[in-house]
């Protein structure tokens, strides 16, 4: 079912923090991804979906009706949280009963129902077990198991991953989605972790104190940020502060390059982004963009060497990404160089 937040502000009570003017679309079994620092709202935003949080202002739509008055408990949201939250006295398959025990459905009607989802999650020889007797990626996933039992009008994943080990969370986030995308669930997962986002997500969301930055394709809010902020919490790369000295040219102070200025004012002040896999060791001497200098400190990553270029004058180096490190000069295709006016 389809998700709309509509212009939606929130304040803490007493506070300045909450959310400022949101509006945000998750199309029905899309999954979208809620990035940002920690304090940005990421949280905020999910109990106010949920319900946790009430007494904003704005709409909370859900399938075209106005949720913003409705309990918690009676919009039907599957929610997983960072920390398990499962109830430890109670058995697995009891954990996944549970909404379905509120909603008064009949024992074994539940029952079936709670077997068939720990089948979907891979715990089918669990459903006798104590909570305590599993590892933390299995309780997430009975957490997950739960929170689709209820037939959730939308899935609320809050750092789903964040408490796991870096192993279990690259294969538990590879079977989250496949989940996800087999109930065709409509789906907000918060996470500080841009990978992740950007591996998960049919479209993410970046926030920033309380704001909505930027909402695209991973594709999109990789290759084309629309700020500073974005583009510094997305991927890695280097940003350095620039001036347009010329239709198609711009001046970094400490050398000049082409790139594509645009409609943009000469004299106009931005910055200047460029992902280290642009970043072209040893060019031929006649190369457009050609920066001579010498390399810094280097990371071997196998295929890949990721590794400082030191230009002379630079206020910082270049990051730069290539099997075998540049040694006395790199090059930055003009197309390859990112402008951000804010
Ligand atoms: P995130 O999940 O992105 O880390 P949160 O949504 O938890 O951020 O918090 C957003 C902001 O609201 C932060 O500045 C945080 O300190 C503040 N905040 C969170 N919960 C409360 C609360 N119960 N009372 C007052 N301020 C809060
Ligand atoms: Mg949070």
């Amino acid at each position: 079912m389809n998700l709309a937040l509509d212009n939606v502000s929130y304040h803490y009570p007493g506070s300045k923090q909450g959310l400022h003017e949101l509006s945000l679309n998750v199309c029905a079994g899309e999954l979208v991804a809620v990035i940002g620092p920690s304090g940005s709202g990421k949280s905020t935003l999910l109990k106010l979906v949920s319900g946790l949080e009430t007494g904003h202002t704005g709409r909370i739509v859900f399938g075209g009706q106005d949720m913003s008055s409705t309990p918690v408990h009676q919009r039907r949201m599957g929610m997983v949280f960072q920390s398990y939250a499962l109830f430890p006295h109670l058995s697995v398959i009891d954990n996944v009963a549970y909404g379905l025990k509120l909603r008064k459905v009949p024992v074994a009607e539940r029952h079936r129902r709670a077997q068939e989802l720990l089948g979907i999650v891979g715990l089918a020889s669990y459903a006798k077990r104590d909570i305590g007797q599993l590892s933390g990626g299995q309780q997430q996933r009975v957490a997950l198991a739960r929170a689709l039992a209820i037939d959730p009008l939308a899935l609320l994943l809050d750092e789903p991953l964040s408490a796991l080990d870096a192993s279990v969370r690259g294969h538990l986030r590879d079977e989250i989605r496949a989940i996800q995308q087999r109930f065709n669930a409509t789906t907000l997962l918060v996470t500080h972790d841009q990978e992740e986002a950007l591996v998960m997500a049919d479209r993410v969301a970046m926030l920033k104190d309380g704001r909505l930055l930027q909402i695209a394709t991973p594709r999109e809010i990789y290759q084309q940020p629309s700020s500073v902020a974005v583009a510094e919490f997305v991927g890695l790369s280097t940003i350095l502060p620039a001036r347009v000295s010329a239709p198609g040219k711009i001046d970094l102070g400490f050398a000049e390059l082409f790139a594509d200025t645009g409609a943009r004012a000469v004299g106009s002040g931005l910055h200047a982004m460029v992902r280290p896999e642009h970043v072209q060791a040893d060019p031929p001497p006649a190369c457009v963009n050609r920066l001579q200098g010498h390399p810094g400190a280097q990371r071997y990553l196998g295929a890949l060497t990721r590794y400082d270029f030191e230009v002379p004058g630079a206020p910082k180096p270049f990051l730069a990404e290539s099997a075998v490190p540049a040694a006395r000069a790199i090059a930055i295709a003009p197309d390859h160089i990112r402008l951000l006016d804010h």
